[in-house]
């Protein structure tokens, strides 16, 4: 017997043409995470799944598989947001790449996170809205470590211990998955790239604030220069590989 489901919140994250008239999608969902399932005749098909299947959609969709572990079959797509400003902007449209580009990377096949569908739509909406793109890029990768099990701690050295002094410099170390102090600095072993007072405290102030209270903060050009730069050497150090997208954002700001 096949299994259905139906309504479940989910957002559009890769769509690809399979054989003439079918697609496959990748969605992630509310309860189970990422999906990919197949959208047949989505190509010819007038009603069901026109301009539903876009990148960065926000649907309810219904789907089933005919045993379990089957490919799914996507019957029918709602549409709630389609993010229209930001497949019409090249800079929105860059900028929400990337937040796919790190969904896709960070998350499996069924692994359901709510808090990662909320801040997927957070960021989407931040980005449609207009809010300043590089802004939001910082504040979703720091929550987005967070959701995955890899806050790096802005609290204390991880090499001695010592709980951070406010305004003070210190390094960011990926490999320690957070800040060195000058002493252990000096002392060797460690490595990493310099953050400024107003950095630290941006990113720890951002770990420990509610998504609905990340207010459109006004934040200096170094500050966003050294947040960009130590988030994104942090995602190398736990992904791994490059993100693509990465360059083509920063280069159309
Ligand atoms: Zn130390």
């Amino acid at each position: 017997m096949p299994t259905i489901h139906t309504d479940l919140p989910a957002v559009v994250l890769d769509c690809q043409d399979y054989g003439e008239s079918d697609k496959i999608i990748t969605f992630f969902c509310e309860d189970i995470g990422k999906l990919s399932g197949i959208a047949k005749g989505a190509h010819r098909s007038k009603k069901r799944f026109v301009n539903k299947l876009e990148l960065f959609s926000f649907l309810l969709i219904t789907y089933s598989r005919s045993t379990p572990g089957s490919l799914a079959v996507i019957n029918d797509a709602d549409l709630i947001n389609s993010f229209i400003t930001i497949r019409s902007s090249q800079s929105r449209y860059q900028a929400a790449s990337v937040l796919r580009e790190f969904i896709l990377l960070a998350t499996s096949e069924q692994l359901g996170d709510d808090n990662l569908l909320k801040l997927i739509l957070w960021a989407l909406h931040a980005i449609d809205k207009g809010s300043k793109h590089e802004i939001v890029i910082v504040q979703f990768l720091v929550k987005l470590f967070d959701c995955i099990g890899y806050r790096p701690d802005f609290s204390q050295c991880q090499g001695c211990g010592a709980i951070y002094k406010k305004k003070a410099s210190a390094v960011f170390s990926p490999q320690a998955s957070g800040l060195i102090c000058a002493s252990c600095i000096s002392g060797g072993g460690y490595s990493g790239r310099q953050l400024s007072p107003g950095t630290i405290q941006m990113i720890a102030a951002t770990q420990h604030q509610r998504l609905d209270k990340l207010s459109r903060v006004k934040l200096s050009d170094v500050i966003l220069r050294e947040a960009l730069d130590s988030l994104y050497r942090y995602s190398r150090y736990i992904f791994h590989r490059d993100i693509q997208s990465w360059k083509t954002f920063l280069g159309g700001q």
